[in-house]
């Protein structure tokens, strides 16, 4: 299984990236949890990235691309990943292409689709540092601004799997397993 979820902040992409490499038993790899580690431990790239996710904006591209390099090659990805988070540029996504190159290809890129009110609604319950209101709009405004594009460029390449994310995490889950279900070499679970 290799799969990107594609989403707004807040959809609950994190949550259902959780249940599905739990249950797939391959890597889950979300850049945000990576870089709050990092932010966590004081390195070097935390204390770069800290106040750039505290205000809602992106960590720039060449970090993050080497974060998810180096957790690409490490041995346990080869029999899979589901990436949460990454890629949120074009930049990205071509980094992401090279990277996999054709033998790995993606399979497909779930989409979850959710209106402005709610997510801003469900990310103050999240409790989050970076989760006060005008940082979550800030989010926003990047994801539709930087993020969105690529929606079209994976919908070109056959790859955009949608999904309602408006349902409780149940329903949203069920929505994902069929949508992924026959894209990921033919497991349907
Ligand atoms: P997340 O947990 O995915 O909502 O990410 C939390 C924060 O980490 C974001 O608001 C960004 O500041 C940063 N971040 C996470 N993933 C990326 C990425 N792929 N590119 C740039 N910044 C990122």
């Amino acid at each position: 299984m290799r799969l990107v979820l594609l989403g707004p902040p807040g959809c609950g992409k994190g949550t259902q990236a959780a249940r599905l490499c739990a249950r797939e038993g391959v890597v889950h790899l979300s850049t945000g949890d990576l870089l709050r580690a990092a932010v966590a431990a004081g390195t070097p790239l935390g204390l770069r990235a800290k106040p750039i996710m505290d205000a809602g904006k992106l960590v720039p591209d060449d970090l993050v691309i080497g974060l998810v390099r180096e957790r690409l090659e490490a041995k346990d990805a080869a029999k899979g990943f589901l990436l949460d988070g990454f890629p949120r540029t074009i930049p990205q996504a071509d980094a992401l292409d090279r990277e996999l190159g054709r033998d790995r290809a993606l399979q497909a890129v779930v989409y979850y689709v959710l209106g402005d009110e709610e997510i801003v609604r469900r990310s103050l319950g999240r409790g989050r540092s970076d989760d006060t209101e005008p940082v979550i709009r800030e989010r926003l405004r990047v994801y539709r601004a930087q993020t969105e594009p690529l929606v079209a460029r994976y919908r070109a390449a056959g790859l955009l799997a949608e999904v309602d994310a408006s349902g409780s995490m149940d329903q949203v889950e069920a929505l994902t397993k069929a949508a992924v279900a026959g894209r990921t070499g033919g497991r349907a679970r």
